[in-house]
């Protein structure tokens, strides 16, 4: 079968659980794919590059972006704006790619309600909180005041891992890159409703 219409892997999870990490592991190994770039209104940290890791805005720029219907979705977490631009998933869709999204909980509900056909999800959790804790300390990109808010966050985000189709808990590193290599190869095979009638008539043609 031929997956014209590409797939969508959506990874979530608390600040510090490990997401950009096990990405970056695994990156190499899972065919062509697309790594949505979200647009944000949080200041951008050390080392971030606009356009790389974030399309750097003011939240003027994002007021007009949501009027003009740009997004696909978007929320507003700890604090800052972040969303997804349509037009560059709906290209890479097109080419048949696997899209990789990073996104929050509110955004993943979001894509399941418009794109559930073809969506995998993932959640990543830290295996403690207190080990969430020492990640983001060790990390040493945020005050202790964004710190402090991320975990109370964390918080609230586990409680809605039931929305998710997988959950990795993110304790071995290498174990958890492994599951989600996995995953990442599924997904790009899920069969999506729309396209096994056209796949089961052309079989049947042959
Ligand atoms: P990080 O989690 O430490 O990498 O911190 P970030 O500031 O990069 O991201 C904060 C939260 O915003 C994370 O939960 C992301 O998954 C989420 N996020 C990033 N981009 C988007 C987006 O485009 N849409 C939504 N809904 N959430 C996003
Ligand atoms: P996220 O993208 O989810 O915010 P990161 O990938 O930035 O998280 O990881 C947060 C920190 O935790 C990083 O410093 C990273 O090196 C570290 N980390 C990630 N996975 C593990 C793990 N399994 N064990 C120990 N440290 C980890
Ligand atoms: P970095 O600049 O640290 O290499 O990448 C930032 C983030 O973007 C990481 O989560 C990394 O995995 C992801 N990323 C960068 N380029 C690509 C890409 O071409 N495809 C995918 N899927 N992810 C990418």
């Amino acid at each position: 079968m031929n997956h014209k219409t590409g797939a969508i892997l959506v990874l979530s999870g608390p600040s510090g659980a490990g997401k950009s990490s096990l990405l970056n592991e695994i990156i190499d190994d899972i065919g062509e794919c697309y790594f949505s770039i979200s647009t944000t209104t949080r200041p951008i940290r050390e080392g971030e590059i606009d356009g790389i890791h974030y399309h750097f805005v003011d939240e003027e720029e994002f007021t007009k972006d949501i009027e003009e219907e740009l997004f696909l979705e978007y929320a507003f977490v700890h604090g800052n704006y972040y969303g997804t631009s349509i037009k560059p998933v709906k290209e890479a869709l097109k080419k048949g790619k696997l899209v990789i999204f990073d996104i929050d909980v509110q955004g993943n509900a979001t894509i399941i309600n418009r794109l559930g056909d073809i969506t995998t999800s993932v959640f990543i959790s830290p295996p403690t909180l207190s080990e969430l804790k020492k990640r983001l300390e060790a990390r040493s990109t945020d005050s202790q005041d964004v710190i402090e808010r991320r975990i109370d966050m964390a918080k609230r985000e586990i409680q809605r891992i039931s929305e998710y189709d997988f959950l990795i808990v993110n304790d071995n590193f290498k174990e958890a890159a492994d599951t989600l290599r996995v995953i990442a190869n599924a997904a790009r095979v899920k069969i999506p409703g729309n396209e096994i009638n056209d796949f089961v008539r052309e079989w049947e043609d042959i």
